[in-house]
């Protein structure tokens, strides 16, 4: 008898709220970008759709968005780690007219029944329309 693949927990359907709380279903925001559908227009929109790629286990999505000289090898998600909520705290450049940009956030997660942050202000750079992690501190 065969298991079935078990369904992330995390899983969110176009009609669900988006896991970056944008107030938007998850098809009319990060849903778009994971597709391939559009192109994240603006640092934040990145940000912001990389964050839902976490909440969501979206691995591809995560490297396919990291800058190549930055991005690791490989990347596995901590699956206990489960993300409740993004505040961008700042941002400059990275609007539709600039190569780059920054954004500052604050993550919140829960971890083992635990309450954590994770607070950082990333550098993102545009190449040929498409906007890229760069990295954080
Ligand atoms: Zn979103």
């Amino acid at each position: 008898m065969s298991t079935p693949p078990p369904v992330p927990s995390a899983a969110v359907t176009d009609e669900g709220r988006c896991p970056c709380l944008s107030g938007e279903t998850y098809g009319n925001c990060c849903g778009r970008f994971h597709s391939g559908t559009a192109a994240a227009p603006t640092a934040e929109a990145l940000m912001r759709s990389r964050y839902s790629a976490f909440a969501t286990g979206n691995v591809p999505y995560l490297l396919a968005t990291w800058h190549p000289d930055h991005r690791p090898a490989t990347l596995e998600l901590d699956p206990g780690i489960e993300w409740r909520r993004l505040d961008i705290l700042s941002t400059s450049g990275g609007g539709p007219l600039d190569t780059t940009g920054t954004v500052e956030f604050r993550a919140y997660y829960r971890q083992d029944g635990q309450r954590g942050t994770q607070q950082e202000l990333s550098s993102f750079i545009r190449k040929q329309g498409q906007w890229l992690y760069v990295d954080g501190r």
